[in-house]
């Protein structure tokens, strides 16, 4: 009967989460993806409801004395869920949560970190300015987009800078860190890890998710070349695949910005104005990407803002 009862609660448990979380969601995946590299992948979708903001990709790294968490999502409770995947793998102490740049999908979860004795917040030099300007509208759109599922979530900053070039030492394993040229946005920063030459390129790479450009459209391309030149073995995206070798996907990515910049330039050329671009673009929007609908017609505008003035 004792027995009974637990299997009861263990049940109606497992419902009142389902409920409170994200929806009818499978319980939170984190995949190996390389020796002691674990991903979870977030969905190809905006912040939304039923998703509560899982979007992005998340995940953390094991060395022998410690554990880095690379990236905490949307919200404090997909920050928490990612601690209990890590806690169900290791009983290291999280010595470092990293972000890759400023973005709420990749930021807001670190909240939950900040329990754990000794943890550092790591980030690009120029990643508190960036987020301190956007975090009350990122934090207005959490709760108009995902509503109850990002309650208690708030911004929590890095209390360790990396102005071009870091290495975390997890104990037989480290990490080199990288702050990039504005591309994706300002702040952008990788993660290598040097034993399995697995390279987290936050959002310098999306995959499926048609790639948002928040920083400098020349400055994106210029930093897919360089990144290309990395002697990694796999990638992990900020968004799409997480089994990745990484050649394709940037080469697929340069394809679209370089797509971008082009019909920009040529109309600037004609010295067509924006909303000439955007209604001459209208429902062009390619459809192999992802969210493309949504977000192709920002990009176009984006990329007018900054190649209108170049030489
Ligand atoms: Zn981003």
């Amino acid at each position: 009967m004792l027995s009974r009862i637990a299997g009861f609660s263990a049940a109606w448990l497992l419902a009142a989460v389902a409920v409170q979380g994200w929806g009818a969601q499978a319980p939170f995946a984190v995949d190996e993806v390389a020796p002691g590299v674990f991903v979870h992948q977030g969905r190809i979708a905006d912040l939304a409801e039923e998703n509560g903001g899982d979007i992005a990709n998340i995940g953390f790294v094991v060395g022998e004395r410690c554990v880095a968490v690379i990236d905490t999502g949307s919200t404090r409770r997909i920050g928490e869920a990612l601690l209990a995947a890590l806690r169900a793998r290791t009983e290291l102490p999280v010595c470092y949560v990293i972000n890759t740049h400023m973005h709420l999908d990749h930021v807001f979860g670190n909240a939950a970190f900040e329990g754990e004795a000794g943890v550092a917040f790591v980030a690009a030099a120029r990643m508190p300015a960036s987020l301190s300007a956007r975090a009350e509208g990122y934090l207005r759109t959490l709760d108009h987009e995902v509503g109850e599922a990002a309650e208690g979530t708030r911004a929590v900053y890095p209390t360790m800078l990396v102005e071009a070039e870091a290495s975390l030492d997890l104990g037989g394993r480290t990490l080199t860190l990288r702050a990039w040229p504005t591309a994706h946005t300002d702040n952008d920063l990788t993660v290598f890890d040097e034993r399995t030459r697995t390279l987290w390129t936050g959002d310098l790479l999306f995959e499926r998710f048609v790639p948002i450009v928040d920083g400098s459209i020349r400055g994106w391309l210029d930093v897919i070349e360089r990144l290309a030149k990395l002697p990694a073995a796999r990638m992990v995206p900020g968004h799409g695949a997480i089994h990745l070798p990484g050649g394709a996907a940037l080469a697929a990515e340069r394809g679209y910005l370089a797509g971008v910049a082009n019909t920009v330039r040529k109309a600037i050329g004609r010295g067509d104005s924006l909303r000439q671009v955007l209604d001459a673009e209208e429902g062009s929007a390619p459809a192999e990407w992802a969210l493309a609908e949504r977000f192709h017609a920002r990009n176009l505008s984006a990329a007018y803002t900054e190649l209108e003035w170049e030489d």
